[in-house]
């Protein structure tokens, strides 16, 4: 495929880049890989729209990956980040903010008795696993193919589909002893968690899974899949694992817990509650918790953690975040949701659109997608001509097929509009596609 080149200021921002960083980026995705073409530099965004280094404006579908629930520049989130810049950036002692941010989750989420602030999705479930080993003194991780929980060397361990696979380190740079403890399962399979448990009396230390997939595209759990999870690890004396970075605060007040009421051992989070700062966390069972330091013996600390700015601009947007605010988000959510369905349907392009509350994804097949290998079994391709149809008319997608899709309060009818104008032609890109 071939691309006009319509963003010379982002291309010779990406040429400067790509000299100074591996692959011009400082998070892969961003480089447009999966989709080529040049990854758009932006300047500025405001409620739904950034605006990129050639003063070209999109309607943003990705929200910075979902923190920005609120929109860009939300002026009660700003003026929060301003109040706290103007006392001083970072104290390295405790802080009010810190107090209340956790507060927050606390009052938010029943099962969070205590919490612990960290900067990032990855440290909240690096140490959440850590935790875990720590508490009850066993070594072995399960995670499902397809979910992502951050960089950390352990969960980065993938695998193949269908049974349980030991030790197969995805990356370069994690070492088999790294990914050794880690059990990949496919996911939605509770007879596969079943086996592993049998396989392994008294090794599982616990079982940690997105609350609901938005990593592979979005895959929720099936009906009873959660549930049947918390049972099998109380039941094995392992913990249950709700990674919640991309779901919490998201997918209602309560983030996933809120919609399916699974109580986890612990959860981690990030994104929203930091209102578009490193803000990131982990919590739960208070006799979980009490194991880590000072309170007991399971190390885990952070420079900048419970960082003043980041509190602020997290408690801010939480606050904003009422019923009213959700409500908004899904019904934004279920209209786009149906416009490209419509748009696809009458190109006679094959499509599955699966929602979690208000992240959804397209997938082009006909087919439900319950896990990675259905995930896989899409026609990308079609995906990449759609994806590139709706960036040159201004709608900025997730630049890959296997993301989910993020709006926020601040996408108007205007917007709406904007994207609706874009779909008949990108639907078009995507039926005249080849592989
Ligand atoms: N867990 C989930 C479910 C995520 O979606 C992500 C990031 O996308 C992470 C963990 C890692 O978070 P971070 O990128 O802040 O390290």
């Amino acid at each position: 495929m071939s691309f006009p080149y319509d963003a010379p200021v982002s291309q010779t921002l990406f040429d400067r880049a790509s000299l100074v960083t591996p692959g011009g980026v400082n998070s892969p995705v961003r480089a447009f890989r999966a989709v080529g073409g040049t990854p758009r530099f932006m300047v500025s965004g405001r409620g739904p729209y950034l605006t990129d280094a050639d003063g070209r404006e999109y309607v943003d579908l990705v929200c910075s990956w979902g923190p920005m629930i609120l929109g860009h520049s939300h002026p009660e989130v700003i003026a929060a980040v301003q109040e706290a810049v103007a006392r001083g950036t970072s104290f390295g002692t405790p802080g009010e903010g810190e107090v209340a941010l956790a507060e927050e989750i606390v009052a938010r989420i029943e099962p969070v008795e205590q919490v612990r602030l960290v900067s990032s999705g990855t440290e909240a479930t690096m140490s959440a696993i850590r935790l875990a080993r720590g508490f009850t003194g066993r070594a072995k991780v399960v995670k499902f193919a397809g979910c992502y929980h951050g960089h950390v060397d352990a969960l980065l361990a993938a695998a193949g589909s269908g049974v349980a696979t030991f030790g197969l380190p995805d990356t370069p740079g994690v070492t088999g002893a790294q990914a050794g403890d880690t059990i990949v399962l496919p996911y939605n399979d509770l007879d596969a968690v079943r086996e592993a448990f049998a396989a392994h009396p008294g090794e599982i230390a616990c079982v940690i899974t997105e609350a609901s997939p938005g990593n592979m595209g979005v895959v929720p759990p099936l009906d009873g899949f959660n549930a049947g999870l918390k049972e099998l690890c109380s039941a094995n004396g392992a913990l249950y694992i709700s990674d919640e970075v991309m779901t919490g605060f998201r997918t209602s007040k309560a983030g996933w817990y809120g919609v399916d009421g699974v109580r986890p051992d612990l959860m981690t989070f990030g994104k929203v509650m930091g209102g578009g700062f490193p803000a990131a966390a982990f919590g739960g069972r208070a006799d979980v918790m009490a194991h880590l330091a000072p309170a007991g013996p399971v190390y885990q600390a952070g420079t900048l953690s419970g960082n003043p700015i980041a509190t602020s601009a997290g408690l801010a947007q939480l606050r904003l975040l009422d019923d009213a605010a959700y409500a908004k988000v899904n019904a934004v959510s279920a209209e786009i949701r149906a416009l490209v369905g419509e748009a696809l349907t009458k190109e006679g392009v094959a499509h599955t659109v699966q929602a979690a509350s208000n992240m959804f994804s397209v997938f082009f097949t006909d087919r439900p997608v319950r896990n990675y290998d259905e995930a896989k079994q899409q026609e990308a391709f079609r995906f990449t001509a759609f994806f590139h149809s709706m960036l040159s008319q201004g709608v900025y997608l997730p630049p890959s097929a296997f993301e989910s899709w993020f709006v926020s309060t601040a996408h108007d009818t205007q917007a709406v509009e904007r994207i609706a104008a874009a779909l008949p032609a990108a639907a078009r890109a995507a039926s005249e596609a080849t592989a």
